[in-house]
């Protein structure tokens, strides 16, 4: 390991990018890298051989989960999986080192608190990790009230134009379900918590809201034949991390698909068959974020989005995706003019 410079090295992309970061994680099939002071999450397959070598080599040597320096010789305390240099066993919220003994509550990235500082911890809006209140940044303090943490702000989608790189990503997995491009015009709005909320008010929709569709239609008859036009909204909130964004996208997409179709049923049954769409982009994502989310959806106590997503799930399970739409589209119910 000696020779390798700690402020950082240059990495390799497959397709030959280059960029200047220094590793700080290795977890599963990901690796974090810092790159000027943000963190970001990489697939390792997305490097060139020699880099992959640099991480399984970094990654043999023990290392402070806090820091992410060898502990060396150094003594150190032992958390679940994870080892800590004795200074930076700390608490996230009151930066005092725990001194063993304490009782402590874990996030699922291994960030620690003590269980009464719990309910003052900051938990990132996205993945759930708590955040370090001493090494906050005001980038990570969203308009609209919500946290990230910095390696959720790093990945953050904030501008249509980022938003368009998910939504061709999210096309393929919603097309190799079998589901068509929608006829009408689609337009996406990145946008706080408030806008969703209240254009949620207008349609009496409820819940802990990340995207929403409005989808307005026209019926034209020229006496022989009927044309039916739509138009879509889709409100989603920005600062998303990529796969987060995409699995909402999929979601919003999933309501356009039933909307051009005239399909409605029970909330539970629409809103749970959108996040089963949802789930297959999470589905293809080695990530742990997606994995999290994931999880999330699954054990949801929600009656409309879990108790709805359990019941779709079930009913995907007995028929595979063709038969689903197929089920899906006889609730169709177009309005006769
Ligand atoms: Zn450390
Ligand atoms: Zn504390
Ligand atoms: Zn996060
Ligand atoms: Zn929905």
């Amino acid at each position: 390991m000696i020779g390798f410079p700690s402020y950082g090295r240059v990495w390799t992309t497959v397709e030959g990018r280059t960029q200047n970061g220094e590793l700080f994680e290795v977890a599963g099939e990901e690796v974090g890298i810092r790159i000027k002071g943000r963190e970001y999450r990489f697939l390792i397959s997305r490097f060139i051989p020699s880099d992959r070598r640099y991480i399984q080599e970094w990654s043999k040597v023990d290392r402070c989960h806090r820091c992410s320096k060898k502990l060396g010789n150094a003594p150190y305390k032992e958390a679940g999986s994870y080892k800590f240099h004795e200074t930076c066993f700390r608490c996230l919220v009151c930066n005092n080192e725990f001194k063993g003994g304490e009782k402590l509550k874990r996030d699922e990235w291994g960030g620690m608190v003590h269980v009464d500082h719990f309910d003052k911890a900051k938990m990132c809006d996205s993945c759930s990790r708590i955040i370090s209140v001493d090494s906050l940044t005001s980038q990570q303090i969203l308009k609209d009230g919500r946290m990230n943490c910095l390696s959720c702000t790093s990945d953050g989608v904030y501008e249509v134009k980022r938003m368009e790189e998910v939504r061709k990503r999210v096309w393929p997995t919603l097309a190799s379900l079998g589901m068509t491009v929608p006829v009408g015009d689609v337009i996406i709005r990145v946008v706080g918590k408030d806008v969703i909320e209240k254009q949620a008010k207008k349609i009496k929709a409820r819940g802990n809201l990340r995207g929403l569709t409005l989808t307005t239609y026209k019926i034209r008859s020229d006496g022989r034949s009927i044309r039916t036009t739509f138009d879509h909204e889709i409100f989603i909130l920005y600062g998303m991390p990529h796969i987060e964004c995409a699995s909402v996208l999929a979601h919003e997409y999933a309501h356009i698909w039933l909307n051009e179709r005239f399909i409605d049923d029970f909330p539970p049954v629409v809103e749970g068959f959108c996040n089963l769409v949802s789930e297959a982009t999470l589905v293809k994502e080695k990530g742990k974020l997606a994995s999290i989310i994931r999880e999330n959806m699954q054990q949801s106590d929600n009656p409309v989005y879990g108790a709805g997503y359990r019941r779709m799930k079930q009913r995907l399970t007995v028929l595979g995706w063709p038969a689903l739409l197929a089920e899906m589209k006889r609730k169709s119910q177009p309005p006769t003019p």
